[in-house]
């Protein structure tokens, strides 16, 4: 069964957060269970697609506000990936070093609708031509959620009707929401059917992919629920179309996050467990001048209200005042006002506390290593992909319990659990949380004891891919997946 995925990120091709992680791992497994599974993306300026080895496949045009836009897909010639990889060549449009970002004003794309409509009809101008077209297109947030109606409505794609489409919503924050003046950059489509681009006076990418996609599905069933309640506007829709929607919890890709094998770590896991910590813990201090032998609690993310960024100067400063015995280091960066209050904490608390302001790929590996405590406290986490590469290297979550965080980190004071949780993002909550942690670390035993068994753990795509086989035979269900393992 051929599968392609449209993504706006994947890892190592550009990454931005867990949208890159879960397209550069699904597919491998899906490939491994017999799929032919692959992946299409717009071709970005980062450093590691400037380094492939690419061949032209084809070259073609799309009309974006009455003018001819020509496009190019090129294959990437790489077979470490576990599937291939296409990259859609769109001059003017892509060719920049970020991915959502403009460097210059640290905020997203003027163009973004531009980017998003273009890289969507380039990506149906070439797949509608392919001799043998996919069963399935599998699209990923927003930026692709306008794909299931383009085929079923727009007179150019009609021909693909009969592709089964999947929108999994990696975050359902971002809509992907547009004005209606600007219509003209969408391919002309039956105007009886406009009503489905709409919601809320508005075309909204992701209420039409809602509306339109064959199944729907996100990252979690706890996110599922949350976004019955609450989705920006859209939770009415959720609960109308519930019947197509699931919550498939994410996999890691256990391969990638081996910290046996990790080469990014100069301190990989070799036997003892407690050694590795160790060494991977008293690298961060030694870099960071902090105080060596305490309990280190970090947090590793973009600093976004949902992730609950704006709330960690208040959460460490409260935590050290009343007499935590423990460090704090800090990896991620966006909202300035955010990024310069957790600055001045280093003033404050000199030898306890650390931040790269930085979106770094091999120092989070050394910090999921080094870490003894993984800090989430997330308004909204629709997945998480964090606590699990934690759980893997060996830190313990402590988290917000909403969403994915709910699903995968019950909490340790209540019998079995992988962390500690906090049912709201309350100082009291999670004071008390973090001084469990410390003293569940105080007693050694118990602590590596806990380590020892989140490690073992299954939270790899091998599993987690067999969800959506079981969500592709439903769409399918005349489809022969014989030759598909399940
Ligand atoms: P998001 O909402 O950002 O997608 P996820 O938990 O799903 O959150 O995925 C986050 C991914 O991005 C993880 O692989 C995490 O290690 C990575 N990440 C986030 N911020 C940084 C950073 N500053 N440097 C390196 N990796 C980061």
């Amino acid at each position: 069964m051929k599968i392609i995925h449209l993504s706006m990120e994947c890892y190592p091709a550009a990454k931005a957060g867990g949208l890159g992680d879960v397209v550069g791992a699904l597919p491998k497994y899906q490939n491994r269970l017999g799929f032919e599974a692959s992946v299409c993306m717009p071709k970005y300026n980062t450093a590691w697609i400037l380094k492939q080895k690419t061949e032209h496949v084809f070259q073609g045009v799309f009309v974006q506000y009455g003018e001819h836009r020509p496009f190019a897909i090129e294959r990437v010639l790489n077979h470490d990936l576990g599937f291939e990889l296409f990259l859609i060549n769109l001059p003017g449009l892509f060719d920049r070093e970020s991915i959502y970002i403009d460097q210059r004003t640290g905020r997203g794309f003027s163009d973004e609708i531009e980017r998003n409509v273009g890289f969507q009809k380039a990506a149906l101008t070439w797949i509608g031509q392919m001799e043998e077209m996919p069963a399935i297109l599998h699209c990923h947030d927003h930026h692709t959620a306008l794909v299931p109606f383009f085929i079923n409505e727009a007179f150019d794609f009609e021909h693909m009707r009969s592709i089964a489409t999947v929108l999994t919503i990696h975050n359902g924050m971002y809509q992907g929401g547009m004005p209606w003046s600007k219509l003209g950059v969408l391919p002309a489509f039956h105007p009886e059917r406009g009503g489905l681009l709409e919601w809320e006076q508005h075309i909204n990418s992701l209420a039409c992919g809602i509306k339109t996609a064959w199944k729907v599905t996100t990252v979690s069933s706890g996110y599922m629920r949350e976004l019955a309640m609450d989705a920006r506007g859209l939770e009415m829709l959720f609960r109308m179309e519930y019947k197509k929607c699931s919550g498939l919890l994410n996999g890691i890709d256990n391969e990638l996050w081996d910290p046996s094998t990790d080469s990014y770590l100069d301190n990989r896991l070799e036997g003892d467990l407690m050694e590795y910590k160790q060494a991977n813990k008293a690298s961060v201090e030694r870099e960071y001048g902090l105080v060596p032998g305490k309990p280190l609690f970090t947090f590793i993310g973009r600093f976004a209200y949902e992730k609950g960024a704006d709330l960690l100067p208040e959460i460490i400063a409260d935590a050290l005042f009343s007499g935590l015995d423990a460090n704090f280091f800090i990896l991620g960066s966006g909202d300035l006002t955010i990024q310069h209050q957790i600055g001045q904490l280093k003033t404050k608390f000199p030898e306890r506390f650390n931040v790269e302001f930085a979106y770094n790929e091999p120092l989070s590996h050394r910090l999921y290593a080094g870490s003894d405590f993984l800090l989430m406290p997330s308004r909204v986490e629709p997945c998480g992909l964090n606590q699990l590469y934690a759980l893997r290297y060996g830190a313990i979550p402590v988290v917000h319990a909403v969403g994915g965080l709910k699903d995968t980190v019950p909490d340790l004071r209540s019998g079995e659990g992988t962390g500690f949780a906090f049912a709201k993002l309350d100082a009291n909550q999670i004071r008390s949380a973090l001084f469990a942690a410390e003293e569940l670390f105080r007693h050694s035993a118990n602590f590596v004891a806990v380590l020892e068994k989140n490690r073992l753990i299954d939270h790899s795509w091998e599993t987690a891919t067999e969800q959506y086989i079981e969500l592709y035979k439903e769409m399918l269900p005349n489809y022969s997946t014989e030759h598909v393992k399940s």
